[in-house]
């Protein structure tokens, strides 16, 4: 750790609430001059994290407006699934809205047990980063050493491990102990009083629907007074993608609906260039977000229940699509050179199958990590 605990817990901080109660003496940029901030830590603190910055207070109803609207459009809907449980998460979301044939290729598919390379990566990492706050002041190699050895606890990653020949293991340990640093040196030491959490398992029901999130970061907590206390923070080592806001967006609903009250901010940050999306949530975002999700889960419902036919969409996505070598749609583009907008090539409703025994899992896993949406690191 750059500072210690005790220097990071003095006088100015309060120890409850988040990273959006705390107003030190001499403001936000009083406070990272005297936590010795790097440059990139500097602008975290002050623009991302907005230290001291007052906090909006969000109306008091609309975490019940947004439910009501979700539930009112959705019952219908899910009188369809027969399942006790339609678990949705952004991987779901965002491959259905891409490209349907896609959602029910990928359903279709027995579901693969060995772990990719880059999730074995993302495993370490995150579990060196969250011991990087509960054992502060180790190096990165004794922090990638104890990850591994933690998440060779996990079976999945224990089979890897043993598998995986001496180069391939030393590229996980190359490549997270690089992310780490890069964490490290980009992310203000986190305050106990900021209440962080890792990897927090989110999720909201409506129905039979279960909307389901987990953020790599969160801070702050929910206030009484209904300001906008919370922060979620998803990290990825790539640069930032179009997705991505959309993908914030749906982890601040979540956030919303599980909590009552809006985060103050949602992004997904990238570690890579240390940008992150638009982080400010307001009430327009949010609904922007619940339409997405009502037509999201309406056309899941749909194609898994094989009550209709698939839309197929092609695109950069059809790299890691299942159906690429038989798809009418992928060849057709494929053939015309690739053009970035692919309208003249998709297929209104395609017939499809569902041949897996049970899809319903596919889709009702929250933290699904597939090839186009490795793990966030
Ligand atoms: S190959 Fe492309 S167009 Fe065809 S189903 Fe897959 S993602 Fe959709």
């Amino acid at each position: 750790m750059l500072v210690d605990n005790a220097q990071l817990l003095r006088p100015g901080f309060e120890r409850t609430g988040g990273p959006i109660e705390q107003h030190p003496p001499g403001g936000a940029s009083s406070a990272s001059q005297n936590l010795k901030l790097t440059p990139a830590q500097r602008r975290v603190f002050a623009d991302l994290f907005a230290i001291g910055a007052p906090r909006p207070v969000a109306q008091a109803s609309l975490a019940d407006d947004l439910r009501a609207l979700l539930k009112d459009r959705l019952t219908p809907v899910l009188a369809g699934w027969t399942e006790n449980s339609l678990w949705v998460g952004k991987s779901q979301l965002a491959t259905v809205m891409r490209c349907e044939g896609q959602l029910a290729a990928d359903a279709s598919q027995p579901r693969s047990k060995s772990l990719p390379l880059p999730t074995a990566i993302g495993i370490v990492v995150h579990r060196a980063i969250q011991l990087t706050h509960t054992h502060p002041g180790r190096s990165c190699d004794e922090y990638v050493k104890a990850a591994i050895q933690g998440s060779r606890s996990e079976q999945a990653f224990e089979a890897f491990w043993l598998e995986a020949p001496d180069h391939i293991q030393s590229d996980v340990i190359v490549a997270a102990a690089s992310r780490l640093i890069s964490y490290l040196d980009s992310i203000p030491p986190l305050q106990s009083s900021w209440s962080p959490r890792f990897e927090e398992p989110i999720s909201a029901r409506i129905g039979s629907l279960v909307l389901a999130a987990k953020p790599d970061l969160v801070l702050g907590r929910p206030r009484p007074d209904g300001r906008q206390t919370m922060l979620l923070c998803d990290m990825k080592s790539t640069d930032l993608r179009d997705y991505h806001l959309e993908e914030a967006h749906f982890y601040a609903l979540i956030g919303t609906l599980r909590y009552g009250c809006p985060p103050f901010r949602s992004c997904v940050l990238s570690l890579t260039t240390m940008e992150w999306t638009a982080p400010d949530i307001d009430a327009s975002m949010l609904y922007a977000a619940a339409e997405r999700v009502i037509e999201g889960t309406t056309r899941i419902v749909e194609v898994l229940t094989e009550s209709r036919g698939a839309s197929l969409v092609p695109g950069r996505h059809c790299s890691w699509c299942p159906s690429k070598s038989t798809c009418p749609s992928h060849e057709a583009w494929d053939q015309a050179g690739s053009p970035s907008d692919p309208t003249m090539y998709a297929i209104g409703a395609a017939p499809v199958t569902i041949t897996a025994e049970a899809p319903r899992q596919m889709v009702s896993a929250p933290s699904s990590r597939t090839e186009e949406n490795p793990y966030s690191f």
